[in-house]
């Protein structure tokens, strides 16, 4: 349990997938571990955001969930407690896993919580981070406001997993943010449940036919997640366009989005059968924010990086190679490209070219804002968290960050696919 006079080699803002696995493979790596998250429970996006769905598990016949994130998924399926998401299997926990994975937000933070635990991090929860200090390369403290007490922590080593890169912003390290064409559309998700069975591709099928008098005409496609619970299923359907760093914006986008649920609810027990009878169960605490800033790191992911598939020398682990998506006119921006296969994410794009005791990691790694969907669901948030852990931990015990292939080598040992 953190007191104030504990000392770290570690510190990690943000328990969302890639905070988790940052804050648990630097504790097995030997750091002294702190994880500082401002909600009640571990899990970011799948846990406060109301969407226990990790995406990204697999590809093509491949599996690409591995590591940390893939640790937890199997101990979830061991005790029942997640489904593979298209063939409703819970049996999945010793085999490969082919599909992405669905479970709740309850079972995905008792497990974190049981694996943060297990591995002695010290997790500091209800703690919002407001302030860092930065001398020339060094971070040398944050400031969180918890439970009424102003706190400060310093660390050899600090690990950014807020989703925003916000260690870095308020640091004044140099950021990137998406233009308004490569904004993504804000969502409050739903939870609904009292429907008729159907199958989800004819679902969407059906959506395209009928959304000409959708009230909300940017939402062109219908996206669905099963519970697990039958006729019970999680909706990604509400949207808006808005600046989630402009103070009050995100009240207007919160209230609006949830002005949206109770019209697309009607819309939807009107004109599809199988949702004549839905209720409501639910909706998710925050608003999910999909692409915010992301760190000018030494070395950035492009677009045509993704295009071209460049190999990549020092992998720290794997990402997709398409783009584009939860566009704020529509679904598929023109500039959208759907590339096969898999690239390797480069180690530089988890350090900053400006400071020496700073690691990101998750959704606002280096990379240009339009191509943010090659690295964003939680299977490679898992991945680059569990990376940027090893590095901050690796880099505290050793003075200076690792070598390519010492870090090659933990990260291979701690079961992280790197191709
Ligand atoms: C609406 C929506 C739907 C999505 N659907 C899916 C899906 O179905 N499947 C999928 O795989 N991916 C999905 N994604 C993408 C995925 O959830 C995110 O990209 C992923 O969770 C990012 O992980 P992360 O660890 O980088 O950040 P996050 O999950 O955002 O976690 C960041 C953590 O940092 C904490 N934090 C932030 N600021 C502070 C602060 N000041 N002090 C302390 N703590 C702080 C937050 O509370 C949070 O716990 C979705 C995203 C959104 C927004």
């Amino acid at each position: 349990m953190w007191t104030p006079d504990q000392k770290y080699d570690v510190v990690v803002a943000g328990a969302g997938p890639s905070g988790l696995a940052a804050a648990i493979a630097a504790a097995r790596s030997g750091a002294r571990t702190l994880l500082v998250e401002q909600s009640a429970r571990p899990g970011g996006v799948s846990v406060s955001g109301g969407c226990p769905a990790f995406m990204g598990c697999a590809m093509g016949g491949r599996q690409l969930i591995s590591g940390i994130g893939e640790e937890l998924v199997r101990r979830l399926g061991r005790r029942g407690a997640a489904m593979l998401k298209r063939s409703f299997r819970r049996d999945f926990a010793d085999g490969p896993i082919l599909e992405d994975i669905v479970s709740s937000e309850d079972e995905i933070a008792l497990e974190s919580n049981r694996m943060l635990a297990e591995a002695g991090v010290d997790l500091l929860a209800y703690c919002t981070i407001y302030g860092c200090a930065r001398t020339d390369r060094r971070i040398t403290r944050v400031d969180a406001f918890c439970a009424g007490e102003n706190l400060q922590f310093s660390a050899p080593m600090f690990v950014d997993c807020t989703g925003d890169a916000l260690l870095a912003h308020l640091s004044g390290l140099t950021l990137v943010s998406a233009g308004s064409d490569e904004r993504m559309t804000k969502t409050v998700l739903i939870r609904v449940c009292n429907l008729q069975p159907f199958t989800v591709a004819e679902m969407k099928e059906r959506f395209q036919q009928i959304r000409s008098s959708f009230p909300f005409p940017a939402q062109d496609a219908l996206m669905l997640h099963p519970s697990g619970l039958h006729g019970d299923f999680l909706l990604n359907i509400t949207l808006i366009d808005g600046d989630s760093f402009a103070p009050g914006d995100l009240t207007r986008m919160d209230r609006e989005l949830r002005e949206q649920i109770p019209i697309i609810l009607d819309w939807l027990r009107k004109h599809i059968p199988e949702f004549r009878e839905c209720s409501l169960v639910a909706t998710a605490p925050r608003i999910g924010l999909r692409n915010g800033r992301q760190l000018v790191g030494r070395e950035c992911i492009r677009c045509c990086d993704l295009d071209e598939g460049t190999p990549v020398d020092d992998p720290i682990a794997v990402g997709t190679r398409s783009y584009g998506g939860h566009g704020t006119t529509n679904f598929t921006q023109a500039w959208a490209k759907m590339n096969n296969g898999c690239r390797g994410i480069p180690y530089g794009a988890l350090l900053s070219p400006e400071c020496d005791n700073y690691v990101v990691g998750g959704r606002a790694i280096s990379i240009e804002p339009r191509a943010i969907t090659a690295i964003r669901l939680m299977a490679q948030c898992f991945a680059t968290g569990q990376a940027a852990g090893t590095i901050a931990a690796l880099a505290a015990l050793q003075g200076a960050f690792p070598q390519y292939p010492d870090l090659k080598r933990a990260l291979l040992a701690q079961h992280l696919l790197l191709q």
